[in-house]
């Protein structure tokens, strides 16, 4: 079984099998795919699988804090189910593929006192930008 399965399994969620196919098409490494991806994705497996349902999920898996939605990366919104291991993105400005990375040092720690303006702060984002193997000329 997968990790993501397994992660919501252990929590209880109700698998349906539309669910489930959700989950299953989100598990992995390096997988960082739009809404509308993972419909596709979906569709294959379970062809009556609509839209709604798909997104319905997707919010549901973010608000229990096991995907992680990602705005800054790319056009459109993706889902992300390394969730629970802190890591930054690598996006290909070319064909968009993104990368799970691990930057060298504490991105929070590289913020001085004197640029934080009185915040607490939770989290870092950081995006690294370039071309891929695959786009690079
Ligand atoms: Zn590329
Ligand atoms: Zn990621």
């Amino acid at each position: 079984m997968s990790d993501l399965l397994e992660r919501l399994r252990t929590r209880g969620w109700r698998l349906t099998s539309q669910r489930r196919v959700v989950a299953e098409v989100l598990d992995g490494d390096h997988v960082h795919l739009t809404a509308d991806e993972v419909h596709a994705r979906a569709a294959v497996r379970l062809p009556e699988i609509s839209r709604a349902t798909v997104y319905n999920t997707l919010g549901e898996l973010v608000a229990l804090g096991e995907v992680l939605e990602l705005d800054a990366v790319g056009r459109a919104k993706r889902y992300d189910p390394n969730a629970h291991r802190a890591h930054q993105h690598l996006v290909c400005s070319g064909c968009g593929t993104v990368r799970d990375v691990h930057p060298l040092g504490d991105a929070l720690a590289a913020l001085p006192a004197a640029e934080r303006h009185g915040f607490t702060l939770a989290a870092a984002e950081v995006t690294y930008r370039g071309l891929c193997p695959d786009c690079r000329p």
